[in-house]
């Protein structure tokens, strides 16, 4: 009986889905006869919000220029935050009713789509809870966790009468240097899927029309995160094999999970900007995907396809170039001249009414499914929650989570509340180094908008030990040399039993992080080799971005946890970690390069011997492969066995499922958790096999003593690779499975 009900109940939420899926297409074809040609153009417009401001009254609208923009130019969406930055909810109520009431009195009343970088929670809004950024969510690896932060990120957004975030980020870094590692998931492409889709429900929950969830927005499509230089937006170069078996599967997991939208990468792959790519952008994302949402441009991206790329001897020509490739809305075109040249380039035949129809469709589409007809502003009485302690607590189990116990020598840690412990570094004492960018303002370069009820490592040490008993000296600028601050974290450093050495990064965003040094500052590494001259113990603590090199120093330090940027209640996790309150599960989502020239990654190929049967036989390829720590890397205070690993079938067809199964054990005194990785290698194929390569993790908690037998199955699809004719397919041959210290091999036959 319970499973006739369960179809049934199945079968009538599918109907349902599908009846207003219907119901919504046929909305938007009748509000799409109704419209003229201005007004598509308009929809497909999306102006920064500071156009609008009241220079002499910042935070309000000059109602002049809101009026134009909206009855005159149809603008169909804003983006960004007003002036001077990070708005309460109240007054971003006031902002969105002031939009709405100017849409409201347009001829088809259709209202404007707010679109803002909520990336780490409602980040540009004053009070809402922030998150460790994203590349601390997939140092977690509980997808579970990173779920539910999504689910109170659109939560406190839509409090924030905005319906839609430029989150999550796809971008695949295959160079750690780049500035936007940091809002990446690191360098594994199927735990990047697992986490994108993690946050693509979270945000979009089972209905994105309610009023507690946004459409997310998929960034940046495609190859992004790959520049060759390791700046950001430089020229990237990926075969389309590369592409479609990394990048692009990270795309795919997301769009089946529902992704409402995607912006397009500002970069260029093989030459061609991707804005002006109509083989990426329609061939593969709308066709080959089959990809129904929304495709915004990034951030002024088509004047750049005629001033930076020069693709386009015009900006007219750069927008009939980008709209005939496939985006469907351009973010901040200056003002209007896309509107402009967009209606001109129609009335002349040279975009099609249908092109305009197929982008206009897909943003009144949108509109619809996040019920902005009928829900444009927020009722703030809806959103109790905002800000919550409940809200925090989850974001400080996120930070817990991610933090990463990457070293612990002689089990220096946990701490003891005994130890008389001096707290150095430049980013001892800073919320906003804590948090990075996209915080309150675009590069977060604002301190003081943090609440006094959040803490910095300094004060969370403060709050655990008592002020007087905290030994604290900045000891070294991030940038510049400061001898007599050295000195004084060394005089301090004599009469403390431990030292905690806080390094890492300023706070940043884009192309203002580039760097052309990957180590470390030499200020900081300066205190850190001073420091190490005092022969106490010294836990060294990571805040930054992304792996800047430690090898000049890392042998001398005892511990290394790595923190990346853990967002507000990050430093009250981190010293519960250190005090052993709280037991680490974090693991590194990327390989920490030693050295700037070896920037392998994990899934490396071959490793044997360089030249075998020669006569400098020991130089191995190795050898040579000497991350700082590796992926998947993360202690724990207690110690886990592996064992007994199975697999149901030694031999398959290529219609088999393999079953495995583990058994993980916590052999230590304390509670833990675990996440439980599972790497395959295809030993043989025709296109040089990976070394091995993640296909499923699962975290689990386990008491003291206690055993859990950890299952996964493995499908033909982990088994494949693109192969030179772009398909994707599996050989037959032996297949090895690893999880921990233990290993299974399994026939594929014909
Ligand atoms: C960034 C995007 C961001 C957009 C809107 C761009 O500069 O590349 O990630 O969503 O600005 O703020």
């Amino acid at each position: 009986f319970l499973v006739i009900a369960l179809l049934f109940c199945t079968a009538t939420w599918s109907q349902e889905k599908n009846k207003s899926k219907a119901e919504i297409e046929a909305k938007v074809s009748e509000l799409l006869s109704k419209m003229t040609l201005e007004e598509k153009v308009g929809q497909m417009t999306q102006i920064t919000v500071t156009i609008f401001e009241d220079t002499k009254k910042p935070g309000y609208f000059d109602a002049a220029k809101l009026k134009q923009g909206i009855q005159d130019y149809h603008i169909g969406s804003i983006l960004n935050v007003p002036n001077p930055g990070a708005p309460t909810i109240q007054r971003w109520q006031e902002t969105m009713t002031a939009i709405a009431n100017e849409a409201n009195k347009t001829r088809l009343k259709i209202p404007v789509l707010y679109g803002i970088d909520a990336i780490h929670g409602a980040s540009y809004t004053a009070g809402a809870t922030l998150f460790p950024q994203q590349i601390g969510l997939a140092a977690t690896f509980n997808t579970d966790l990173v779920k539910r932060g999504a689910e109170i990120s659109a939560y406190e957004t839509r409090a924030s009468s905005i319906p839609w975030v430029f989150s999550p980020d796809l971008d695949f870094p295959r160079n750690p240097a780049w500035s936007r590692m940091w809002e990446s998931f690191g360098e594994d492409a199927y735990l990047s899927s697992k986490m994108a889709v993690a946050l693509v429900d979270g945000f979009e929950g089972s209905n994105v029309g309610s009023k507690y969830s946004v459409a997310s927005c998929m960034k940046h499509y495609i190859g992004y995160g790959s520049t060759t230089t390791g700046k950001d937006r430089t020229p990237s170069i990926i075969p389309e094999r590369i592409l479609r078996q990394y990048d692009l599967t990270i795309y795919q997991a997301a769009i089946k999970a529902g992704a409402k939208s995607v912006m397009v990468s500002s970069g260029e792959i093989n030459g061609t900007p991707v804005h002006a790519s109509k083989h990426l952008i329609t061939d593969i994302l709308k066709k080959e995907l089959g990809f129904e949402g929304v495709v915004v441009t990034d951030w002024k991206d088509i004047i750049y396809l005629n001033t930076r790329h020069k693709v386009a001897e015009t900006k007219r020509d750069a927008v009939r170039i980008a709209v005939l490739a496939g985006i469907d809305m351009s973010m901040v075109p200056e003002e209007f001249s896309f509107y402009t040249d967009l209606v001109d380039l129609v009335k002349k035949g040279e975009v099609p009414m249908s092109r305009i129809d197929d982008a206009v469709s897909r943003i009144l589409r949108m509109k619809f499914e996040l019920n902005l007809f009928q829900n444009t502003v927020a009722n703030l009485k809806d959103y109790p929650k905002f800000g919550s302690a409940e809200h925090i607590e989850e974001a400080y189990k996120t930070a817990a989570e991610s933090i990463t116990l990457l070293k612990n020598n002689q089990s220096i840690l946990p701490l003891n509340k005994a130890d008389k412990i001096l707290v150095t570094g430049a980013t001892a004492n800073s919320m906003k180094y804590l948090n990075g960018g996209w915080s309150y303002t675009w590069q977060g370069e604002n301190s003081d908008t943090y609440a006094a009820d959040k803490f910095t490592i300094l004060e969370a040490f403060q709050n655990k030990l008592g002020k007087e008993n905290v030994l604290y000296t900045a000891g070294a600028d991030l940038e510049e040399e400061n001898d007599a601050e050295i000195q004084k974290a060394v005089e301090l450093a004599k009469s403390a039993s431990k030292i905690v050495l806080c390094l890492g990064e300023k706070n940043y965003t884009e192309t203002p992080g580039d760097i052309s040094n990957i180590y470390l500052s030499k200020s900081q590494i300066k205190l850190a080799l001073a420091l190490a001259k005092v022969n106490k113990p010294i836990i060294l603590v990571l805040n930054e971005g992304r792996p800047r090199l430690i090898s000049d120093f890392e042998d001398k330090m005892s511990a290394v946890v790595q923190c990346y940027l853990p967002g507000n209640e990050g430093a009250r996790a981190l010293v519960d970690i250190l005090y052993g309150d709280v037991n680490p599960s974090g693991r590194l989502p990327y390989n920490y390069p030693r050295f700037p020239n070896s920037l392998e990654k994990y899934n490396r190929k071959y490793t044997e011997s360089i030249s075998e049967g020669e006569q400098n036989n020991d130089a191995t390829y190795e050898k040579s492969y000497l991350p700082q720590f590796e992926f998947g890397t993360g202690l724990s205070y207690t110690t886990f066995n592996y064992s007994n690993l199975k697999i149901d079938k030694a031999e398959i067809t290529n219609s088999d499922n393999v079953n495995v199964s583990v058994d993980v054990t916590n052999a230590g005194k304390r509670a833990g958790k675990e996440a439980v990785l599972l790497y395959l290698s295809d030993n043989y194929a025709s296109i040089t096999p990976e070394f091995k390569s993640l296909k499923r993790f699962e975290k689990i908690s386990l008491a003291p003593g206690e055993t859990k037998t950890v299952k996964f199955t493995l499908n033909q699809k982990d088994l494949q690779f693109v192969n030179e004719d772009l398909k994707w397919i599996s050989e037959k041959g032996t297949f090895t499975v690893q999880i921990a210290n233990q290993k299974k091999d399994f026939l594929l036959k014909d």
